[in-house]
């Protein structure tokens, strides 16, 4: 007898398309596809729904501005009531991850509600000779340079740095990733000092002016580069302009490196003349109505693989957007409405196919980092994280109904279009009529091996 079963859903299997067919689970697998599955202790009625494998975040962070564990706790539940039944957690420091990694494993083991894995920020070159270990005691094998830094935070690092990063991933194998904060720090540099003596009280269209969009792009430039002459895998994280996205197929198109590009939800979703203002404040900013475009056209061509959130949750009394374009924090909650947002914009108003929608967040960050088949499709033997999706489903965002802690969201009073009913996380009912039905904890840490 199975344990549960999803019937009359069209089930989207990345790679194959959709299908007529029930899903049989038991022990925490998918067991058994077919027209006819024996009985089983639950059945969901997934009919005139989508049947989807549970989505994952590539690109989140946690413990930013607030304890990790609190955050671990209140918005890995925000993750799974959006559909995301796996999360990619960017973390940073200027210290050796050896000593902190098994105690914060320790704390996703006992708080976290979706699966979750660690990428790692490499900043020094003692943590860059630690690669090895990182991955050896800890499963860990993608690592994130930041070409660009945050001012008065932390600094970026430079190509001399990469590119011996770089190296170390390629040695590692076909498996490892480099992950890129793509901004060339000079043009930033330059441009945040106009920006602040003419308008230091500034917009979030001024808060984009001091990241100009060619920053970007040149900086893409220079990964690729890099990346083409150290052979390794290569993995843009969070690309928001148009010019960095258009260049990005342009190599992708000449070169002949392993690269993949990321974009995230706001950017795909909410420009910067949006009346949320400062709210929106991040790194890099939020762009133009054309960058918005421009990115939904190379993720219909392919160029983009992969959908992340770049989450950084927080509430208002931590964002300060009443301090200005500088006072404010950089970051906002997001991971609820990740989905929805994308298929309201993506689908519903641009008529991208959901297929394309779907294999990017859901196959395409499982195959790139490592995680494929386990996550990321509907298939025997696969991990049952699945979601029943409404795609018709309309709802006003009110984010006192969110399970973040943060107390705003950058779809404030908005409506979007496609929402999650049901969430089965690792082949328990974990999401259903609004409510989360599995406890703190019922998630884990994933090793991954190269
Ligand atoms: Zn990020």
């Amino acid at each position: 007898m199975l344990e549960l079963k999803v019937t009359n859903g069209n089930v989207f299997i990345p790679g194959a398309g959709f299908f007529q067919t029930q899903v049989g689970v038991k022990d925490g697998k998918i067991v058994m596809l077919g027209a006819d599955l024996p009985e089983a202790v639950r059945t969901i009625d997934a009919n005139g729904k989508t049947v989807m494998p549970g989505a994952i975040d590539p690109h989140i962070h946690l413990g930013i501005f607030n304890d990790f564990a609190l955050e671990c706790e209140s918005e890995t539940r925000a993750a799974l009531a959006g559909g995301i039944t796996t999360v990619g957690v960017f973390m940073g420091g200027a210290e050796s991850y050896l000593p902190q990694l098994g105690s914060l494993i320790d704390i996703v083991n006992s708080k976290t509600s979706v699966d979750l894995f660690f990428h790692l920020s490499i900043f020094t070159p003692d943590q860059m000779a630690e690669m090895e270990q990182y991955y050896k005691q800890f499963g860990v094998t993608s690592f994130k340079f930041y070409m660009a830094g945050v001012r008065g935070v932390f600094p970026g690092v430079s190509d001399g740095f990469i590119y011996e990063g770089f190296k170390k991933v390629a040695a590692m194998g076909d498996r490892a990733t480099a992950c890129v904060h793509c901004e060339d720090q000079s043009l930033l540099d330059v441009a945040f000092d106009k920006v602040c003596r003419e308008t230091p009280e500034g917009t979030l269209c001024d808060w984009a002016n001091a990241h100009p969009n060619m920053a970007e792009e040149e900086a893409i430039m220079r990964a690729y580069y890099l990346a083409q002459k150290a052979g390794n895998r290569l993995y843009i994280v969070h690309i928001s302009t148009k010019e960095g996205a258009d260049r990005f197929a342009r190599l992708c198109t000449e070169g002949d490196c392993r690269a993949f590009g990321e974009t995230t939800s706001a950017y795909l979703s909410v420009d910067k003349k949006d009346d949320i203002g400062l709210f929106a404040k991040m790194l890099p900013p939020l762009r133009g109505a054309t960058d918005v475009d421009g990115l939904w056209e190379r993720v219909r061509d392919n160029t983009l693989s992969s959908f992340g959130t770049d989450n950084v949750s927080m509430n208002r009394a931590i964002k300060q957007a009443e301090k200005g374009m500088l006072g404010a924090m950089p970051g906002y909650p997001i991971l609820q409405t990740h989905l929805p947002a994308i298929l309201t914009e993506g689908y519903h108003k641009r008529g991208v196919s959901l297929e394309t929608i779907l294999t990017k967040a859901t196959a395409n960050p499982a195959r790139i980092f490592g995680l494929y088949p386990q996550k990321g499709t509907i298939a025997v033997g696969s991990d049952a994280d699945i979601v029943v999706l409404d795609l018709k489903k309309e709802r006003t965002v009110k984010s006192e109904e969110l399970f973040s802690y943060g107390d705003f969201s950058l779809y404030e009073g908005k409506t979007l279009t496609g929402w999650p009913e049901v969430v089965i996380k690792g082949g328990r009912v974990a999401y259903e009529n609004g409510g989360i039905f599995i406890e703190p904890g019922a998630g884990s840490y994933l090793k991954r091996t190269l």
